[in-house]
């Protein structure tokens, strides 16, 4: 067992308006805590990412059963995907499909990323604890890495999809670079964007295995583009139009 506290709450949520609350886990690191995002629709609820399943997940965003709930994986990186397997309804861009049908592990253990995750992190001025948890869940853990199950997709994602609410719908964009399969969720009424990890207001991440630089560049590229109002990312706190375009302006001064 790790031998850390344990925490009162391990997710802690937030409404940020707009239909939507955020889900998160305070005593995980940065570099893998991973924004869960709850849209609220008439017909079908989305729960955008679902973090690294080390406490069940889906109590905390589920209504009434008869009510549609959609898990959207943006892509299959073992920080989005440890909760999908407790959704029925599963969804995830083809190229990351075989992934998330397969089982696997996340491990706490910062050795195991790589200079490709670490070095931003640092260069960014994080601190790069021992463990990336400072508390454990009521239960404990039981070590460091730990098991992932299967959770096959139901719906295959492409761009140009459109994942419907019933009162609001969202458009598919397919975003390689950061992965192959990463995707967004465009409210283009609202001018909102669930982003994953291909934009947040952190460390971007375009050197592990899997990422595309080159497609990286068009990826930003086409969301600089977009009108947006909010932009919910994988991960750190949620920004608008203005902050966008510097975050994308300075990932292509670097990389263009
Ligand atoms: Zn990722």
């Amino acid at each position: 067992m790790l031998d850390l506290p344990v925490a009162d709450d391990w997710f802690v949520t937030r409404d940020v308006g707009d239909g939507v609350t955020l889900v998160s886990e305070p005593h995980v690191h940065p570099l893998l805590r991973c924004n869960v995002w709850h849209i609220r629709g008439r017909d079908t609820d989305v729960v955008v990412d679902t973090s690294l399943g080390l406490r069940p997940l889906r109590h905390l965003v589920e209504r009434e059963l008869a009510h549609g709930l959609l898990a959207v994986a943006t892509h299959a990186h073992s920080d989005h995907i440890g909760g999908m397997h407790e959704f029925a309804d599963r969804a995830v861009h083809t190229a990351e499909a075989a992934e998330l049908a397969d089982a696997g592990r996340v491990t706490l253990d910062p050795t195991v990323y790589g200079e490709g995750v670490l070095g931003p992190y640092r260069q960014a001025g994080y601190d790069i604890p021992e463990l990336l948890v400072d508390a454990v869940p009521e239960g404990g853990l039981a070590a460091a890495v730990l098991p992932r199950a299967a959770a096959p997709a139901t719906r295959l994602l492409v761009d140009g999809d459109v994942v419907d609410l019933g009162d609001r719908a969202f458009e598919v964009l397919h975003l390689p670079g950061h992965s192959p399969g990463s995707i967004g969720l465009w409210d283009a009424a609202g001018g909102v964007l669930f982003s994953g990890d291909a934009l947040y207001d952190g460390p971007l991440l375009d050197e592990l295995d899997g990422c595309d630089i080159p497609a990286y560049v068009d990826t930003v590229k086409r969301l600089r583009d977009l009108p947006v109002t909010a932009v919910h990312g994988g991960h750190e706190p949620s920004f608008g139009r203005q902050r966008l375009v510097e975050l994308c302006d300075q990932y292509l001064a670097r990389r263009a």
